[in-house]
């Protein structure tokens, strides 16, 4: 469990009252995703349809299960949820489908996961709200079709490129969440702090949002880690100078970069004169899986500029030596 991970931690579940935003206007950031889905629901509701079948993807921790609340509530139907690993069979996508009422919402997350034979059956269900089964085994096995009622499928993944394109040629509205610029976090953290009843300053707010990798659900784990500390060790108040204690603390440093990616970037500067490396002889180094470097590491470290990555390898930049105050080498610049 990392506390600058975007995947939900134990941390983050029994967090009362909920942060979560409840209402498209309480939803900050994401102008782009928000206006288009906003005309879309309009569009449906004043057909009398059911809104197009939405697929949200983006890395962990930036709305999308709070998105697909949001669009069920402005809809004004309930919202159903399940993920790709827990419909394991058929059957088990056909009984939460036939339970869905009329526009209702059916949330899948990590949609990627879905195996084949279970996408078999969303296509006509999103299709055409008509599915087939098989009722019986053997010789006695009937197909039986069964009509169901029209209703928005929401699927969210972090895998974009994962979902077959028949799957993704069935949404209607396909949208990119981005991550979060320091002013939208740090409305973010101030709009948490004020439903959790602590006073954060301005300042203190803005320094939280700043090492929080863009991600609202790391600024809301980070604040309620600068609120325990600003109880203990000061008067309360999430001031700069706390939430700059409270977070050198937890050594998630002024970037947002933690203990791994520093010894990530560390490990490729001096043990690897800055690459280009290849994948594998790093997580050799490191004594980490590859996939762990390249789904968990390496996708922050590429998008804040710290690392490229080469048909020769990973490398490190200007910024990265910067960032760790080592000095680059001439032959390097
Ligand atoms: P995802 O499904 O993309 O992993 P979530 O929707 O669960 O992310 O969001 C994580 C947390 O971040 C939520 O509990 C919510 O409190 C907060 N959050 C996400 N997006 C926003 C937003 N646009 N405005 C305010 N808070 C947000």
């Amino acid at each position: 469990d990392r506390i600058v991970g975007g995947q939900e931690i134990s941390d983050d579940i029994y967090v009362s009252p909920s942060v979560r935003p409840k209402q498209i206007h309480e939803y900050i950031g994401q102008k782009a995703v928000r206006e288009q889905l906003e005309l879309s629901m309009q569009a449906a509701k004043m057909r009398g349809e059911s809104l197009d079948h939405v697929l949200l993807y983006g890395p962990p921790g930036l709305g999308k299960t709070t998105l697909s609340n949001i669009i069920a509530q402005e809809m004004g139907v309930t919202l159903r949820q399940t993920s790709g690993p827990v419909i394991e069979k058929p059957g088990d996508l056909a009984a939460v489908l036939t339970r869905l009422e009329p526009h209702d919402v059916l949330f899948v997350d990590e949609i990627h996961r879905l195996s084949p034979i279970v996408e078999e059956v969303l296509y006509p269900a999103m299709e055409d709200f008509q599915i087939d089964i098989v009722i019986g085994e053997g010789p006695a096995a009937q197909s039986v079709k069964i009509d169901l009622p029209p209703f928005t499928l929401v699927g969210a993944t972090t895998r974009a490129g994962l979902l077959t394109s028949p799957l993704r040629d069935r949404f209607g509205l396909v949208q990119r969440l981005e991550f979060y610029s320091d002013e939208e976090l740090t409305q973010i953290v101030s709009r948490s702090a004020y439903i959790l009843g602590m006073e954060a300053l301005p300042e203190g707010a803005a320094e939280i949002a700043r090492r929080s990798r863009g991600t609202p659900r790391i600024a809301n784990r980070l604040l309620r880690r600068v609120r325990d500390f600003a109880q203990v060790r000061g008067d309360g108040i999430i001031t700069q100078p706390i939430a700059d204690a409270a977070l050198n603390l937890l050594e998630v440093d002024s970037r947002g970069l933690d203990k791994m990616d520093r010894r990530f970037l560390q490990t490729l500067i001096e043990k690897f004169e800055g690459g280009p490396v290849g994948i594998d002889s790093l997580a050799t180094a490191l004594g980490e899986e590859r996939g762990t470097i390249e789904d968990v590491i390496e996708p922050f470290l590429v998008q804040q500029g710290f690392l490229i990555r080469t048909p020769r390898g990973r490398m490190a930049t200007s910024h990265s030596y910067q960032h760790l105050d080592i000095e680059k080498p001439v032959a390097n610049q």
